[in-house]
């Protein structure tokens, strides 16, 4: 147990609560900030960590280089195939019907972690009233005085420790990394099957190793985790099809239970929720970590607006004040990108004949109709501001 006294407390060093501080020092050093962190120090100690490839906006991109958070390794797409397995309705974007350099990256989110926590390292050595805490499982308890407290823990669905609204999708998504024998590089492919959405993703390893997501049913899921790599890659290849010929090899399979759990409130007095502490997504639009760093930047600004003033203007009501215009500025892309998640978690899990008709429906409407992808694949990239 300690006792700490600051003036913005960050519970969580995830990469959302690792990137809110970066920026709240970046933008003002002075600020009198603690991170309570149970990750261990030692960046070693997270090799062996979460190597699932996350997708990630070109919007985050912008977002980190600002504080130098970019990985190193990280494979860009420049293309995405949209398709459902035995049914009519596919839809193709391209990043030049966009005029993006890239429409995601795909990077490990150890290597995310780690790459935020060397930049808030470097960050740290010019914030002369910054605590960085590494604290146990056990410890986490400390005493609090803190004038402002961001709650960043994270956690996965079913692992949080808090429940409040949301939908159990009744979903697992089995990731690993697959060998294949010709896929086209910079394309990604999310190919929804009668279980659930299967995404094929590039990764940094070369063209040919991909990255896995393949959500079903938990009992599917866990079938599929236990049986041996040949029959693994047989049922793999029978659900994806031969578009990429045949897959050779599987390694580093896990298993996550998928859901929607957020809040519906994310401040309280001094207290505000961000990243997966706000809200846990199903994967299926990889957005949960684009929309925690969207959180992160604009929670950021609003404090640093508090913090970097005179000393007499870091009252209670103008702190809490802050909180309010923050979680008012999130509302929309809050709801937005909580709304579309949810839609398309649902709509691209049901075999109901109708929906399977409306998706087919959908995705050539989204094929014929640029300017429905465009809007569609901008909200993916940048969020609603
Ligand atoms: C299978 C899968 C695929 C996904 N793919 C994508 C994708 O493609 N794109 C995307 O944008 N998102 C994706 N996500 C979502 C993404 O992983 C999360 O949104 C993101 O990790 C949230 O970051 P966070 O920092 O809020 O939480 P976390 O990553 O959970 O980190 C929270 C940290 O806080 C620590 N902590 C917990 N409790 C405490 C405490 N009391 N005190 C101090 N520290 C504490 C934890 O140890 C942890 O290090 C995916 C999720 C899953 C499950």
């Amino acid at each position: 147990m300690s006792e700490l006294s600051c003036d913005v407390l960050i519970h969580g060093g995830g990469p959302v609560g690792l990137a809110c501080a970066a920026w709240i020092l970046q933008k003002f050093p002075d600020t009198k900030l603690t991170l309570i962190d149970r990750n261990p120090v030692d960046d070693a100690d997270l090799a062996a960590a979460d190597s699932r490839g996350i997708a990630l906006s070109h919007g985050s991109k912008l977002l980190l280089d600002t504080i130098h958070a970019w990985p190193t390794e990280s494979a860009d797409i420049h293309r995405v195939h949209v398709s459902q397995a035995g049914r009519f309705g596919r839809a193709l974007m391209t990043r030049e019907e966009l005029h993006q350099d890239a429409l995601g990256h795909i990077i490990r989110y150890r290597d995310i972690h780690a790459t935020l926590r060397q930049a808030l390292r470097v960050i740290q050595g010019k914030s002369p009233r910054f605590v960085w805490q590494h604290v146990n499982k056990e410890e986490v308890q400390v005493n609090i005085n803190a004038q402002c407290v961001v709650h960043a823990e994270g956690g996965l669905f079913k692992k949080q420790d808090w429940v409040e609204s949301g939908r159990d999708y009744g979903q697992s998504a089995l990731v690993g990394l697959i060998e294949v024998e010709n896929a086209a590089p910079y394309q990604a492919w999310e190919r929804f099957t009668s279980e659930g959405p299967l995404a094929v993703l590039p990764s940094h390893y070369g063209p040919n190793i991909l990255n896995l997501v393949w959500c079903g049913s938990p009992e599917s899921s866990q079938y599929r985790l236990q049986l041996n790599d040949v029959d693994f890659l047989k049922s793999l290849q029978s659900e994806f099809g031969s578009r990429i010929g045949r897959f050779l090899k599987i390694q580093d399979r896990r298993l996550y239970e998928l859901g929607l759990n957020y809040r519906k409130e994310i401040t309280k007095d001094n207290e505000v929720w961000i990243g997966n502490a706000a809200q846990a997504l199903h994967p299926v639009a990889g957005q949960g970590l684009n929309l925690g760093l969207r959180d992160a930047f604009l929670l950021a600004e609003k404090l640093v607006g508090v913090f970097s003033g005179a000393a007499e203007n870091q009252t209670t009501e103008n702190i809490q004040n802050a909180l309010e215009s923050y979680a008012q500025s999130r509302k929309v892309d809050r709801t937005t990108t909580i709304g579309l998640t949810d839609f398309m978690a649902r709509v691209f899990t049901s075999n109901l004949t109708p929906v399977v008709v409306a998706r087919g429906l959908a995705l050539s409407a989204l094929q014929w109709f640029p300017p429905i992808k465009t809007a569609l694949a901008r909200q993916m990239m940048f969020g609603r501001r």
